[in-house]
């Protein structure tokens, strides 16, 4: 059952305290209703306990209606406030709905069917605007909440700009310094390698086996010293994007025969086959010439180095556009699906175990790769473990200068 109303009248006139009374009494309401015959007393009352709803007398011993509204709303008083007016008094009426009374009902007219109406409809917008009023609370302070969740955001997205700033920097350091270190280690290599090679003109000439094979495998060492280091300075170079393409005419058949021809005694010596197909209608390209024999040359060493058993084909065909298809085949030892993404990645070396077996900086794909790139190319690999690898290569025939390569779609 609902509880029953509290409600207020504040009426001097004690007739019209009583229609009141009776007007409710025939209404459905339950309700508990106190009187107060002055505006201060009713007032104290309002101040004192909660009401749901008052009745003011537009005309008080101590005040006017008016005043009276304007006082309450003041004060912050928010439940439903009726105005009992006299006859032909619209105007009057609304004034005070202007100063903040809900509703208003003339006393000549005051009866149950008059005042039902009235109460419910105030309590129901008085309840309608609570609500509202408690949603725009909760509005607010979810606003609150997302204004404090996004300063914290771009607290973040600054902090992250900023170490995005510095690891660039520290990556332009290190790429410097690696440079920078490479060419230095390479002056006094290039001597210990030259003196020897002298050495081992000598030693042969004199005939001591023992101090021969040891000056060639300072020979040897120094050469694959001098690799990695190559290497690491080429990496850098292109990392730090201070490598530079030579424009020239290329011709990629003699490149091609001239990288196998290289390869070929150490495919003989692990019994492995090795072809070429070149079918081009011209073998003329621009391009830089060492660093495409660069490429080539890592993939198929690679390809020489990590088959056993069978062969390694080089072939080179046209593919429409003006491009280039360079693909390098081999029944070697094949790469996992889970590595795959990985190989152009610097310094990854699949299986430690049998890469150690085979000498290598895990540098070659990812310097072939970014020379590719550079040559405005593509590189892509298809490979079944114990099957063989295919590395494809795309290229352009003619390598745009850079200004011209951004200009283009
Ligand atoms: P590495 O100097 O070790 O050869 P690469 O960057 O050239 O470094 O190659 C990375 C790794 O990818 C190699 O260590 C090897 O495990 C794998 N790989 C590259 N080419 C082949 C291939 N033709 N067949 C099988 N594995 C290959």
């Amino acid at each position: 059952m609902e509880q029953a109303l509290k409600l207020l009248v504040i009426d001097d006139d004690e007739l019209d305290r009583l229609a009141l009374r009776r007007a409710l009494q025939h209404s459905n309401f339950r309700f508990e209703l106190q009187e107060a015959e002055t505006a201060a007393v009713g007032t104290a009352l309002l101040a004192s306990q909660p009401f749901d709803c008052a009745f003011l007398d537009y005309r008080l011993p101590d005040s006017d209606g008016l005043t009276l509204v304007l006082k309450l709303r003041d004060s912050g008083l928010d439940i439903p406030l009726i105005a009992l007016t006299g006859q032909g008094s619209e105007e009057t009426a609304v004034s005070l709905l202007t100063a903040g009374m809900s509703d208003y009902l003339s006393k000549s007219k005051l009866s149950s069917d008059t005042l039902t109406p009235a109460i419910h409809r105030v309590i129901r917008v008085y309840r309608a605007e609570q609500e509202a009023a408690l949603a725009n609370k909760h509005l607010q302070h979810a606003n609150k909440l997302l204004k404090r969740k996004n300063q914290e955001l771009e607290v973040q997205r600054e902090e992250i700009q900023r170490r995005n700033l510095q690891l660039i920097e520290v990556s332009r350091l290190k790429s410097e310094f690696l440079a920078t270190m490479s060419h230095e280690l390479k002056t006094p290599l290039n001597v210990i390698i030259g003196f020897s090679q002298v050495l081992m003109r000598r030693l042969k000439a004199g005939e001591d086996n023992r101090y021969h094979e040891m000056v060639e495998r300072i020979f040897f060492n120094g050469q694959h010293l001098l690799m990695l280091i190559n290497d690491i300075l080429d990496y850098s170079k292109l990392e730090a994007g201070r490598l530079n393409l030579r424009h020239e005419s290329v011709n990629l058949s003699d490149v091609v025969a001239s990288v196998v021809e290289a390869l070929r005694p150490l495919a003989k010596r692990k019994h492995i086959r090795i072809e070429k197909t070149v079918s081009l209608s011209s073998p003329i390209l621009t391009s830089d010439g060492a660093r495409l024999r660069q490429v080539l040359d890592n993939l198929v060493s690679n390809a020489v180095k990590f088959t056993d058993v069978g062969q390694v084909w080089v072939s080179v065909q046209e593919l429409p556009q003006d491009t280039i298809e360079i693909a390098v085949k081999d029944t070697g030892i094949g790469i996992a699906a889970d590595d795959l993404p990985h190989i152009f990645d610097a310094l990854y070396q699949i299986d430690q175990t049998v890469s150690r077996k085979h000498k290598g900086t895990g540098l070659g794909l990812s310097i072939t790769q970014l020379l590719v790139e550079m040559m405005q190319g593509g590189i892509s690999v298809e490979s079944s473990p114990g099957e063989g690898s295919c590395f494809t290569v795309t290229l352009p025939r003619q390598l745009q200068s850079p200004s011209l390569a951004e200009k283009l779609p």
